[in-house]
């Protein structure tokens, strides 16, 4: 490699933020709010960008003591590139007191900073900033007619591109969010039927769910398809809120059959630019068995392509981790 292209290749740089707020989204979920911490720190993030955190986190061992170790994990960017400050949302994947097998050590991220990071905190923060970031196209105003497709963990960048779109108040922009969870809430499914309304914090299990609900009523550009895989009863919607509500996966019928779910929901086939954003089995159907193996199914992307028609440039995908059989 050349001197020059050395030092013309740009590490990601770190920062300082503080935390500022910490509000509970889920049972699991939190969005916290960070500040930098002068006016140094400050840096400009486009759209579907993400950042790095660093924290020392106290994780327990196998031995039932208790290690303090600098852990890293990466979170996109959950609100819009027009406000002061960004917003991150930190599911716990795997749960508190998690062993892994392989090595008898804790190594989950989510769980503990959860539980050990307060307002006031200082964290470490790297931002790399890649040209052809997920949502780029969108960022640069190449597609405003959006499809943005989210597992249960994945909504992140929609929620920064709706922020967006109140600040910006840009007439072109369309975005409709195919949001796949297997049930609203932790509790019993009798308790949350009814017409389209605010559901308690502590029982729910749909990351944003009140703010997706509130934005979709007050946007007109805006409209939300929530389905969910495991539930036997599900809300009923007002006609006009911009909400739909639906059962079973994304492309199928409950009788069994290919549904087109984009042609049924969406605005036009043709022009929709199809951002996925989750887990690998929900993009394209990749897991990893408990042997090790990688095994390759099909995903939101190959619906896409094989039932819609649609064209590969007409995609994007975010891979927040590879889903393991038998972990949820
Ligand atoms: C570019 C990018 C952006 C991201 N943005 C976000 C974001 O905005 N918000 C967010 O919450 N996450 C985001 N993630 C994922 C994030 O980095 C963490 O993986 C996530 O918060 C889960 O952290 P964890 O500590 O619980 O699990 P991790 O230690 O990170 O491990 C996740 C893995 O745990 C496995 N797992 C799940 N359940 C179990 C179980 N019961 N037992 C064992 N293993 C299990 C999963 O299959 C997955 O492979 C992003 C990832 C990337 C790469």
């Amino acid at each position: 490699m050349m001197p020059e292209e050395l030092s013309e290749r740009k590490l990601p740089e770190d920062h300082e933020w503080q935390i500022t707020e910490k509000v509970k989204e889920t049972h699991d979920t939190y969005t916290y709010t960070l500040r930098p911490f002068s006016a140094s720190q400050r840096f400009n993030f486009s759209i579907g960008q993400f950042v790095t955190l660093s924290a020392i986190l106290k994780r327990p061992t196998a031995s039932g003591g208790v290690e303090e170790t600098t852990v890293n994990r990466a979170y996109s960017i959950a609100s819009s590139p027009t406000r002061d400050f960004i917003e991150l949302t930190i599911k716990e994947e795997k749960p508190y007191g998690y062993i892994n097998p392989a090595t008898g050590k804790s190594d989950a991220f989510a769980a503990y900073f959860n539980q050990q990071v307060k307002i006031g905190d200082r964290i470490k923060l790297k931002f790399n900033p890649v040209k052809e970031h997920f949502l780029w196209k969108v960022a640069a105003g190449i597609e405003k007619n959006v499809a943005y497709w989210s597992g249960a963990n994945g909504a992140q960048s929609a929620r920064c591109l709706m922020q967006y779109m109140e600040d910006k108040k840009d007439p072109e922009f369309n975005l409709i969010l195919f949001y796949s969870n297997t049930k609203l809430s932790t509790e019993n499914a009798d308790s949350i039927i009814g017409d389209v309304e605010h559901h308690p914090i502590d029982s729910l299990n749909v990351i944003y769910y009140n703010w997706l609900i509130d934005i979709a009523k007050k946007l007109k550009n805006v409209k939300v398809i929530f389905t969910f895989t495991r539930e036997q009863e599900i809300p009923t919607a007002s006609k006009d809120a911009g909400i739909v509500f639906r059962k079973g996966r994304f492309f199928l019928n409950p009788d069994g059959s290919s549904e087109r779910t984009l042609l049924k929901y969406g605005n036009n086939v043709q022009t929709s630019f199809n951002p996925i954003c989750g887990s690998s089995a929900f993009i394209n159907g990749t897991v990893r068995l408990p042997d090790g193996k990688i095994n390759k199914g099909k995903g939101i992307l190959q619906n896409l392509m094989e039932l819609e028609g649609v064209k590969p440039e007409k995609t994007d995908k975010e891979q927040f981790y590879l889903q393991q059989v038998g972990a949820n």
